[in-house]
């Protein structure tokens, strides 16, 4: 039997891992799979096949765009760019058209999965087996969001990107929220990069007063008028640059 090309068996490789994971973790998995025979310098096969397929590296050769950088440069953290199929992603779009983001957020990061289910469910435009499809789709979204968005909120020790009040020091609970600031409803894109983590508060106030984030000048700027730039800001204006 032919053996599946290497950028192929990486992919399912971080599929099943969530959708991210760390070169580590990686060459793990692929061990663990099993799929691919291994020569004494595989790794290096591994990290190359990776490179070439992502357009956030210099190798890359222009075709098959799976991976991206996570954190940037040097960082060693790979997602897999589309974690479901063109067909479920168009599913999905017309689904979450007719939900609000806002409560699309919180189902996405605090849902159950007879929430989730309900959701489906409930929508007519879906056909049974489109259902099922849909359904496992956004299990995996789900599992690689939430990958990101511990790590994200860890970074910012629980504390609001906004107004840096870090409600877990005070009374001991973490509530801090992930929005999405290309809206998730419309990109399901949940890179780093279009994350932002916030207090309750903030977070509803962003999504009542329509705020934009301006990346430029690291500012929220209100439909009022009213601006403020972000007390805590670590990984929004973090250059890809390899
Ligand atoms: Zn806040
Ligand atoms: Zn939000």
């Amino acid at each position: 039997m032919r053996e599946p090309k290497w950028a192929d068996e990486i992919r399912e490789a971080i599929l099943e891992l969530g959708g991210v994971a760390s070169l580590e973790d990686i060459y793990t998995k692929l061990v663990e799979r099993n799929v691919r025979s291994r020569t004494a310098n595989w790794k290096d096969t591994v990290r190359d096949a990776i490179q070439q397929h992502s357009s956030d590296s210099k190798s890359y050769r222009g075709i098959n765009n799976y991976f991206y950088s996570v954190y940037g440069k040097g960082k060693g953290i790979w997602g897999v760019r589309d974690v479901v199929t063109p067909e479920v992603k168009k599913n999905l779009n017309s689904l979450f058209e007719e939900t609000r983001e806002f409560e699309l957020e919180e189902l996405i990061q605090q849902g159950t999965d007879e929430e989730i289910e309900q959701l489906i469910n409930n929508y007519s435009g879906l056909g049974s087996q489109a259902k099922i499809e849909v359904k496992e789709g956004l299990q995996k979204i789900r599992k690689a969001s939430k990958v990101i968005i511990d790590k994200l909120k860890e970074l910012y020790d629980y504390s609001c990107q906004i107004c840096g009040i870090n409600p877990s020091s005070i009374y001991g609970v973490n509530i801090v929220e992930a929005h999405h600031i290309e809206y998730f409803s419309v990109s399901q894109n949940h890179n780093p990069n279009n994350i932002m983590i916030l207090c309750p508060n903030h977070h509803r106030l962003v999504h009542s007063a329509k705020a934009k984030y301006c990346r430029e000048k690291n500012k929220v700027v209100y439909e009022n008028g009213y601006e403020e730039v972000l007390k805590l800001e670590k990984h929004l204006l973090v250059r890809k640059d390899n």
